[in-house]
């Protein structure tokens, strides 16, 4: 998963061809400029690629791709598929369908559904975002863990159990709380009851919650939107283009300060914060916006 695509140059192909969602904050440019080499990279393999945004992005992909020949591209290709779906501040709103062996005409999907405010639900965690004011819709997002389960490797040996597919099929009955008498089906070995695995194998761990915000005005709103996504988060990333200094910058651009963002952090409760998306104004005294951000997050 990416949450923005802007310079991926720090990625490797390998790892690009891996991706299978994109959440997108807005459609300035240095947040969606990495579409084209990830496209590039995706184009002739089968594996899906989902990519959300903030209103007006499903229109927004169809004329980039629309910006390309595809007359090579017929039904025998391979069929990659891009999904590319709207979300409005509080629900996918609009779900688009680019197909490769189309020739990437655009195809109108129903709305899956989601809880209020989701963008994304699987057994293992659920991604959540928030329309931020940014003179346009600035998407923030929260991603959260259902819960983890870390297996003992020791105990794994001392039962005799092998490392497969086995175990998430475990790690879905301990999440679905199926009781001790529950047998899982182990290869090359007999089934074993749940309850041996849950009280030696398993190790219940309070899911991972982080939180990534950028491109957004200092307004009382967007604050309380922000500290709701990332309250009590494990990490939050969040911009801090500007020094409290420059904050006429900052607020002609609808963007926050570096004070702000150590205060937002501070005011959720966050474990850590690590900051971003530096304006370069500053060159190489980037040093001087982390430190403010760290100054106004530590505060008593
Ligand atoms: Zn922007």
């Amino acid at each position: 998963m990416l949450f923005d695509l802007g310079d991926t140059s720090t990625l490797s192909a390998r790892e690009l061809i891996r991706v299978s969602h994109v959440f997108v904050s807005h459609a300035h440019m240095d947040h969606i400029a990495g579409f084209e080499r990830l496209l590039r990279l995706r184009l002739h393999r089968p594996l899906p690629l989902t990519l959300l945004g903030p209103p007006g992005f499903a229109d927004q992909m169809q004329s980039r791709l629309g910006g390309y020949s595809w007359n090579l591209l017929c039904e025998t290709s391979v069929d990659f598929r891009m999904t590319v779906q709207v979300f409005d501040g509080a629900q996918i709103v609009e779900v688009a369908e680019f197909a490769a062996r189309e020739q990437f005409a655009r195809r109108d999907l129903a709305v899956p559904e989601l809880p209020r405010g989701a963008v994304c639900s699987e057994a293992e965690f659920e991604i959540s975002a928030a329309a931020l004011d940014h003179g346009i819709p600035s998407l923030a997002f929260a991603f959260r863990q259902r819960q983890r389960f870390n297996v003992w490797r020791s105990a794994l040996d001392t039962l005799g159990l092998p490392v497969g597919h086995w175990i998430d099929e475990a790690k879905q009955a301990l999440r679905d709380e199926l009781p001790d008498d529950h047998m899982i089906a182990v290869p090359g070995t007999e089934p074993v009851p749940l309850g041996l695995l849950r009280a030696q194998v398993f190790e219940r761990k309070p899911g991972q919650h982080f939180a990534y915000v950028t491109d957004a005005a200092d307004t009382s709103a967007n604050r309380a939107r922000i500290i709701a996504l990332a309250r009590g988060a494990d990490q939050l990333f969040i911009e801090a283009p500007f020094l409290h200094a420059d904050k006429d910058v900052a607020q002609a651009t609808r963007h926050l300060t570096a004070r702000a963002a150590g205060e937002i952090a501070h005011i959720a409760g966050v474990r850590r914060v690590t900051p971003f998306h530096y304006s370069a104004r500053y060159g190489a005294d980037v040093a001087k916006l982390a430190n403010e951000v760290s100054a106004a997050f530590n505060c008593k």
